[in-house]
């Protein structure tokens, strides 16, 4: 047992206004469903990302499970997703009983290769006769993708892009804020992320017919009668007033939390700056990661062949939680009869590739104690 206070991944970070507007929710009884909170919710986010429509949702993997459903994927239809994400940007197309086709990343940003989208879109309408239903764009660890390219081939083929921007809040692409980008894109506020509402999601999208169906379908898709009449299947999908409470708390800071983030990735950039089997997760100019995780892949042929694993077991043993990077989907035992695009980019990310300790709320002497055993 370490004596010393555990250093965990990412863990909830609140301000202090969150309380508050919990206690007014109670005070209120607004607890659920709905209430004024979640509405206030939805208009300071929409107001954030600069966009028209949103839906709060119970998470992020019901809001792209929404957002599957609004583009009419069925039955043994083919969703392209990248493959280096968690398991949630594709579970959702499996639960439509659709096929997941996965395509790799690239050196440059580490998301999805645009080359190689492409050369999945054609070889899946060579093969099937017809063009995947949707794309599923990751900005992974708050990177955005390369979306106008991303744009330029799906608008050729007639495919809507969904953004998974479940770790990007507070990202941007060319001035513009991610979950702005594609068709539909899909926010989480789990607890892990960079700001939480306990536990939830949110739909956005410029098409208001969408995102009032999404509301729609996620209180059970309700008729508008007196009694309880259904011409739809539903969902219990929409956030609760008192989870949206804390959300607006979170939401007030999301700017201090960005700084807060690429804080910690500077100091790590600069104190580990002197090993030459560190990396970093590039940021190509125009694009800005709100660096949810700090990320960094460690060589072991420039390090007398110390790996990611015996770095992250060494950070254990002094209390500190350290992750590796995402297994890539096509890599995974449940997808491994997946049609997959590319090579060896993701799997190799994935075999040097650790998540450093990376909450708003590290200190300085947490920093130094992690860099201490990174850089001895
Ligand atoms: C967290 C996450 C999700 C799922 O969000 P939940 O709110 O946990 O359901 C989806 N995609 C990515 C890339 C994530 O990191």
């Amino acid at each position: 047992m370490s004596a010393r206070e555990r250093i965990y991944l990412s863990p909830p970070h609140m301000e202090g206004k969150e309380i508050e507007f919990v206690n007014n929710a109670f005070e209120t009884n607004w607890i659920s469903p709905a209430g004024p909170h979640l509405t206030a919710f939805e208009t300071e986010l929409k107001e954030y990302i600069q966009i028209d429509h949103c839906v709060a949702l119970s998470s992020g993997t019901a809001a792209l499970h929404l957002a599957l459903i609004l583009l009419g994927v069925e039955r043994d239809d083919e969703v392209i997703c990248a493959t280096f994400t968690f398991s949630a940007s594709c579970n959702p197309i499996v639960y439509l009983g659709a096929r997941p086709v996965f395509v790799d990343s690239e050196p440059d940003n580490w998301n999805m290769d645009p080359n190689l989208l492409e050369e999945a879109i054609l070889d899946r309408i060579k093969k099937r006769g017809k063009a995947p239903k949707a794309v599923i764009v990751v900005h992974l660890y708050g990177m955005p993708a390369k979306m106008d390219e991303i744009n330029t081939i799906c608008t050729r083929y007639g495919i809507p892009v969904i953004e998974d921007a479940a770790e990007a809040l507070g990202s941007s692409y060319k001035g513009r804020k991610t979950g702005t980008l594609g068709d539909l894109a899909v926010f989480s506020f789990n607890g892990n992320k960079i700001i939480t509402t306990s536990g939830g999601g949110a739909l956005v999208s410029r098409n208001e017919k969408w995102i009032e169906k999404a509301r729609f379908l996620s209180t059970q898709a309700r008729d508008n009668a007196p009694h309880y009449q259904h011409s739809e299947i539903g969902y219990n999908y929409r956030l609760s007033n008192v989870c949206a409470a804390i959300g607006r708390g979170q939401l007030m800071v999301i700017d201090k939390r960005v700084k807060q983030r690429r804080a910690n990735f500077q100091y790590y950039r600069e104190h580990l700056a002197t090993e030459p089997s560190v990396s970093f997760q590039p940021e190509p100019e125009g694009f800005f990661s709100n660096r949810w995780l700090t990320t960094i892949l460690i060589d072991p042929a420039k390090n007398h062949g110390i790996t990611r694993e015996d770095i992250r077991q060494a950070l254990d043993k002094e209390n500190i939680e350290s992750r590796p990077l995402w297994k890539p989907m096509h890599l995974q035992p449940v997808f491994k009869n997946a049609p997959f695009y590319g090579d060896k980019v993701s799997e190799r990310l994935f075999e040097k590739g650790l998540c450093l300790p990376s909450g708003s709320g590290l200190t300085v002497s947490q920093l130094e104690r992690i860099v201490g055993i990174l850089s001895p």
